[in-house]
């Protein structure tokens, strides 16, 4: 099996780790901005400018060929002037060949704050024809996931161009039939790889795209391999599961 990793923050792993992922079948990756903790906006143009270069560059050396995404986590809503901010990040955008994504953008704490970054960003993506890969919380899991819905909606951003991570079994159905793609994030944190597994084998892979969000939390560099492993236990079929770990992830990031 061969993989896609939709969602890493490669800047917070070793070269070591980036090459074991090359080793077991990571063929692509792309890399997520966080952006928060920067107090002014060149800081943080000079922190997106490293992950859109850099980053790329040190993965390339160690086999994992990875491209980027930039935006700002909701937890970062607040910290800088919006406006300038996104002048900012349109400017990278077309700066920046690497860049191939917005993200990760979402909610976390659901505030009106997070609201107002949220749809700003993702109606940036809908000018720009960009994919944009969404970040969901694990509290209050349906109900977010719902508004998530409702701002890419009022962004006008196509269904077909959102990425809506961390879904559950409670969520899944909701974002496709939305027309977007369920982001089945496999992470300590939200999904292990048998529930992942067991995702698959419910609903198929139509749709579903997984990632290990590696970064600088305790994850699992194997997630996506693991869970190959135990939806092949589980009988998945194997188209759903090539859909799942590349196919869909690489019709995603090509639009
Ligand atoms: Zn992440």
């Amino acid at each position: 099996m061969h993989y896609y990793d939709a969602h890493i923050h490669a800047d917070n792993r070793s070269f070591e780790e980036l090459q074991t992922m090359a080793l077991f079948g990571t063929e692509r990756a792309v890399t997520c901005a966080v952006g928060t903790g920067y107090t002014s906006i060149p800081a943080l143009r000079d922190h997106l400018r490293h992950l859109a270069r850099r980053e790329p560059a040190r993965a390339a050396r160690a086999s994992l060929p990875l491209k980027a995404a930039l935006g700002l986590h909701p937890i970062g809503a607040g910290q800088l002037d919006l406006a300038a901010f996104l002048g900012m990040l349109r400017e990278a955008f077309a700066q920046e060949e690497n860049a191939v994504a917005l993200g990760e953008v979402g909610l976390e704490r659901n505030t009106p704050l997070e609201h107002e970054l949220l749809l700003s960003q993702l109606k940036l993506a809908q000018e720009l024809r960009l994919p944009a890969i969404i970040h969901c919380p694990e509290a209050n899991k349906l109900p977010v996931t719902q508004e998530v819905v409702r701002l890419v909606k009022e962004s006008g951003l196509p269904p077909d161009l959102a990425l809506i991570d961390h879904v559950n079994g409670e969520t899944l159905e909701l974002v496709r039939a939305f027309g977007a793609w369920a982001g089945l994030t496999v992470h300590p944190r939200s999904l292990t790889p048998a529930g992942a597994a067991a995702l698959l084998a419910q609903f198929g892979g139509q749709r579903a795209i997984l990632s290990s969000d590696v970064g600088s939390d305790p994850a699992d560099l194997w997630a996506l391999p693991k869970t190959a492993l135990e939806a092949r236990r589980l009988g998945v079929k194997e188209a759903d599961l090539e859909a799942a770990c590349y196919g869909n992830a690489l019709a995603f990031f090509r639009q």
